[in-house]
């Protein structure tokens, strides 16, 4: 169980020790968690536990705990309820055939976690402090890890300026914590491709902005455009860069990839503006091992018009945490609506999305020391 995490000189039981385990003595009965965890919807149900830790300027990080899950007290004047300054991040805890519980490149979560931390001038939280905590919380609230084929414990670390101060400056105090929620396969009924509609009216971020940051207000900003999209007969919102409103960025919470007929794969460089998915490093690099011509570059709309038309891009998916790998059959936008190729899902897709799953879940040999085991 003290497996040590890759680039943190702790082993992953000194980490989750920091956390002082305070177990409520009135968790949700067994039957009531049994039937939660038969048919959870996403980001609905949430475990007996939540970990935490307090900051402030004078003193730093203290007081990591595990406690009850439950409101928080928030006083009217917080910060963030008035400028926004929030960041989160999302992974996932997979129950082995063992019964050993694993995530995924946390660390890389972590390391994501401190540059949104940075740029929304909130304090810097170490690696051990995060991996410590979802471990803790993982192994605190156990039962509730699911075992079912793709389901997981989705972890949701999120940070918040909590000072009460209606001045226009970094908060000098913050909350970190974690919750959990059990997730069943995302797509209930085998996998599905989405449609995607191009919003050329709306941008979710901009050069400079807080695009390759984790933080709420880049999915404020992207609401109202997934609404007209849903408007539009589409799924999903896609963005373009907002210098020129001409090249593929992102959609709302996924990165998004390209398969061509040589086999080759594009996605979008990172510019600053596009969020810098792991599933989507993680996707790069598994792509590249199995031969895949790669390219990270800046991909104009008009060439992946053409390209769909022309036949010469043959697949396209979104990849995020959630939902791993997802297919997209169709792009719309104000003037096109196009089927990419016969609008399933491609060959490409589902290799790379069946790699991944079968070594997020222990079907696979870890061959890029990805996964860390946290009970
Ligand atoms: C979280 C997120 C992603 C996907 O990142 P993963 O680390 O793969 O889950 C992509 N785009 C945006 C805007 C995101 O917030």
């Amino acid at each position: 169980m003290s497996s040590t995490l890759a680039g943190t000189p702790q082993s992953v039981d000194e980490m989750a020790g920091a956390f002082d385990v305070r177990r409520t003595d009135a968790p949700l009965p067994a039957e009531e968690r049994a039937a939660a965890l038969a048919s959870p919807r996403f980001g609905t149900v949430f475990t007996d536990h939540m970990a935490r830790a307090t900051w402030s300027d004078a003193t730093g990080w203290s007081d990591r705990r595990v406690e009850r899950y439950g409101p928080l007290m928030l006083d009217p004047a917080s910060s963030v309820l008035h400028y926004g300054q929030e960041i989160f991040e999302g992974l996932k805890a997979y129950r082995h055939d063992d019964g050993s519980v694993w995530s995924f490149r946390p660390e890389a979560n972590a390391a994501r976690f401190a540059r949104s931390a940075a740029r929304l001038a909130l304090p810097q939280l170490s690696t051990a402090d995060f991996v410590g905590a979802v471990a803790a919380l993982v192994r605190t609230d156990l039962d509730w890890v699911p075992d079912g084929e793709e389901a997981s414990l989705y972890l949701r670390p999120f940070m918040y300026a909590s000072e009460a101060f209606l001045g226009v400056r970094p908060s000098m105090e913050a909350e970190f914590l974690v919750i959990a929620s059990p997730v069943g396969p995302y797509f209930a009924g085998g996998v599905k491709p989405v449609s995607i509609w191009v919003s050329e009216d709306h941008h979710r971020a901009g050069p400079g902005g807080t695009g390759d940051a984790k933080c709420g207000g880049n999915y404020a900003a992207s609401l109202l455009p997934q609404v007209l999209a849903h408007e539009q007969g589409c799924e999903q919102v896609c963005f373009l860069d907002a210098a020129t409103n001409t090249a593929i960025e992102e959609l709302g919470g996924m990165n998004v990839f390209f398969v061509r007929a040589d086999g080759s794969v594009e996605t979008p460089e990172l510019t600053g503006s596009i969020l810098e998915g792991v599933t989507r490093s993680s996707i790069l690099r598994l792509l590249t091992d199995r031969g895949h011509d790669v390219v990270e570059r800046r991909i104009p709309l008009t060439e992946v018009r053409s390209g769909i038309q022309d036949g010469s891009i043959t697949e396209v998916f979104a990849c995020g945490t959630a939902a791993v790998v997802t297919p997209i059959g169709r792009l719309a936008g104000t003037d096109f609506d196009l089927t990419i190729a016969d609008g399933g899902a491609g060959d490409v897709t589902m290799t790379v999305r069946g790699e991944l799953t079968d070594i997020q879940n222990g079907r696979a040999a870890d061959t890029h020391g990805w996964m860390t085991r946290l009970v």
